[in-house]
């Protein structure tokens, strides 16, 4: 049930709505954005009477929210949510964000190169990954803190926020000097407990698609974060698992406009998972760019080549420098920035 106040609502009429929801036995979670707040109620809603609502001063409109997932739901945050990270970077607004960097951090020399060509192009976010999800347990598993350490060094000199993959409850702790948004792979989407941590800490959570999972899927596994009380979930679509093998994954274009019409959450895409093809990873960027996407996930590497993991899919310095400047055209032409 979502209870939306009037816009000239007092705190005391707020307060005393909240208390009549505390009384039905369900947990209110309240946005206040520019226009109006909005108090949503998570728990056994199915029983109760809106009228009973409706009904208090300061009240505009009572909602029963049918689909499974509240604070998700764009009607929670109709204005959308907009991210904001200690560098002054945004996931959400206006400016579509870059976030670049190779698939796992290898050594110092790498990750200041690549920090460097991210922040020349204009991005806001490095990440790199230290902790890989690897298909097969012989394959580099990453370097761990020490490569945390050197992905936060490289971050401060240009001024970037960082993002890295977090694979267990146990690394959070660890993880929080280093990182200023966790990412949670494909591979993890599902895996609850680790959201419900994630929903107790106050960091940006980037949640990517399960390899196979629906979008409903992955707006319910975004509720185990936000139902914690952490509102700042930032989405990617990074391909699903299809019958066709010409790319690595399918990257699925049409779950941008999805998400934005079902959520508040911005929306990343990710062509380098999507495609697993360097050559097919502008026409995919500037295709999520078009089509709505707040946030770009493009792995690049100095020796892209030679990249430990990932490589077919890791963009030259150069070739993502070539491919930000035509993605801020295509942003200009959709009314955004880059
Ligand atoms: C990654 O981002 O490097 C990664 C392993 O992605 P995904 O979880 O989408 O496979
Ligand atoms: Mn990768």
């Amino acid at each position: 049930m979502i209870v939306a106040m009037l816009e000239d609502a007092t705190e005391e009429q707020i307060d005393a709505v909240i208390e009549v929801m505390d009384e039905a036995g369900v947990n209110v979670h309240r946005t206040t954005g520019a226009m109006q707040t909005i108090l949503a109620a998570v728990g056994p809603t199915a029983g109760l009477d809106l009228s009973k609502f409706e009904v208090l001063p300061g009240v505009q409109r009572v909602h029963r929210i049918s689909s499974p997932y509240k604070l998700a739901g764009r009607a929670w945050r109709p204005e959308g949510t907009v991210v904001e990270f200690p560098n002054g970077a945004t996931i959400g607004g206006k400016q579509v964000a870059m976030i670049a960097g190779p698939c796992a951090i290898e050594n110092r020399e790498q990750i200041f190169t690549t920090a460097a060509a991210v922040k020349a192009a204009g991005g806001g976010f490095l990440r790199g990954g230290a902790f890989k999800p690897r298909s097969s347990p012989y394959s580099f598993q990453g370097l761990g803190i020490p490569g945390l350490e050197l992905m936060r060094e490289a971050a401060h000199t240009n001024g970037l926020a960082t993002v890295s993959e977090v694979m267990e409850i146990s690394q959070i702790e660890a993880m929080l000097p280093y990182v200023d948004c966790f990412q949670v792979g494909a591979r993890n989407m599902q895996n609850f407990n680790l959201l419900r941590e994630l929903g107790q800490v106050r960091r940006p959570v980037l949640l990517k698609r399960g390899i196979a999972a629906t979008i409903e899927e992955l707006l319910l596994s975004s509720e185990y974060i936000l139902s914690g009380g952490n509102y700042d979930v930032i989405l990617c679509e990074r391909g699903i698992r299809t019958y066709e093998t010409s790319t690595r994954n399918t990257m699925d274009i049409s779950a941008i406009p999805v998400v934005k019409k079902l959520s508040h959450l911005p929306i990343v895409g990710d062509p380098s998972h999507g495609t697993g093809r360097r050559d097919m990873v502008p026409a995919m960027a500037r295709a999520a760019v078009a089509a709505g996407a707040d946030a770009l996930l493009i792995e690049i590497h100095p020796n892209a080549d030679k990249a430990v993991s990932d490589a077919a899919q890791t963009l030259y310095l150069d070739d993502f420098a070539k491919l930000t400047a035509e993605l801020r055209l295509i942003a200009g032409a959709v009314g955004r920035t880059l």
